[in-house]
């Protein structure tokens, strides 16, 4: 994380240690959730990620080798084929599967991103057309948001953002059937993300939001504006002389909590301090750990990456 501070943030903002953040320094960017979803639908070759994707040779290729050097993916020869190679990913890479799949519950429920509507994911184990939801590791019973409790794990602190690159906002626009095109737009940029981490954690106000995200007056507007526009953020005046804001979530807003958690855990398991998470979750209902995880509404059973199908209407 020490690569290349940016020495003003460094030296104005501490962020609060979070996974999310350290997860979205990897797949905060709209390029790779469009490759990672291209490979959990069964692309592994250059070509077939770029058709299926849309993206521009350069940028996919810059891409693939970033997802390859942080470990998400692993390039390999093609048995029998010289000289071919295809990319899978790697254990790490396949953990981020539960926040894909809350990426597309939360596509479907909110009925985002017209291009996919004909493509479906199917659960193998019964059959059903999948409908994932999160579930207790501990009682194994699906939980609301206000059923979770939250307290400081060993690893909580204070940090200092850091960034690998300054990185503008890729907007990525092909016309390629996808699952995932509406929420990419929020997980793909990563102070959307972190803007909506925010307003999660309680925090309403401009000023606050910009201390707890690191982003800049101008950045922050932006993204304030984009997430109120597409109706996951609400803002209430509190103030008229000048006008302040509030934000609040919706309820559209409120559901992506479900993704930026399954975020979390995976970013706890790959990027947490030696100490450990810096947020412990506990179920309300049965008292014990919550520790995540995705299962289908239908059967009940997890739902695992080589699970489930897509298929066509
Ligand atoms: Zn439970
Ligand atoms: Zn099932």
């Amino acid at each position: 994380m020490a690569e290349n501070l940016n020495p003003v943030l460094q030296a104005e903002n501490m962020v609060k240690t979070c996974s999310i953040w350290r997860a979205l320094e990897v797949i905060g960017d709209a390029p790779i959730l469009l490759i990672l979803e291209s490979i959990w639908m069964g692309s592994a070759r250059f070509g077939k990620i770029q058709e299926t994707t849309g993206l521009l040779k350069a940028l996919l290729s810059d891409r693939l080798k970033k997802l390859t050097h942080k470990d998400i993916l692993t390039k390999r020869n093609v048995p029998g084929l010289a000289k071919t190679t295809e990319y899978a990913l790697t254990p790490k890479g396949a953990g981020l599967f539960s926040t894909v799949l809350m990426l597309y519950w939360w596509e479907r429920k909110w009925g985002i991103a017209p291009a996919r509507k004909d493509l479906l994911v199917r659960h193998e184990n019964c059959g059903s057309i999948l409908e994932p939801q999160t579930v207790c590791g501990s009682c194994n019973k699906a939980f609301e948001l206000t059923d979770v409790d939250w307290k400081p794990g060993p690893g909580v602190g204070w940090m200092s953002p850091s960034y690998s690159r300054r990185r503008n906002q890729t907007k990525v626009q092909t016309d390629q059937p996808s699952l995932l095109r509406g929420s990419v737009e929020i997980m793909g940029d990563r102070w959307s993300a972190l803007v909506m981490r925010a307003v999660f954690t309680g925090i309403r106000r401009f000023d606050q939001i910009q201390k707890d995200t690191g982003a800049v007056p101008n950045t922050l507007s932006s993204r304030l504006k984009a997430l109120t526009d597409s109706g996951v953020l609400k803002a209430e005046t509190y103030q008229h002389a000048p006008i302040r804001n509030e934000y609040f979530l919706t309820q559209k807003g409120y559901d992506y909590y479900y993704i930026i958690m399954m975020l979390m855990i995976w970013g706890d398991q790959h990027f947490a301090a030696p100490e450990g998470p810096p947020v412990l979750l506990r179920h309300k209902s049965c008292g014990g750990d919550l520790n995540p995880y995705v299962s289908c509404h239908s059967c009940t059973k997890a739902v695992t990456p080589g699970g489930v199908s897509i298929i066509t209407e």
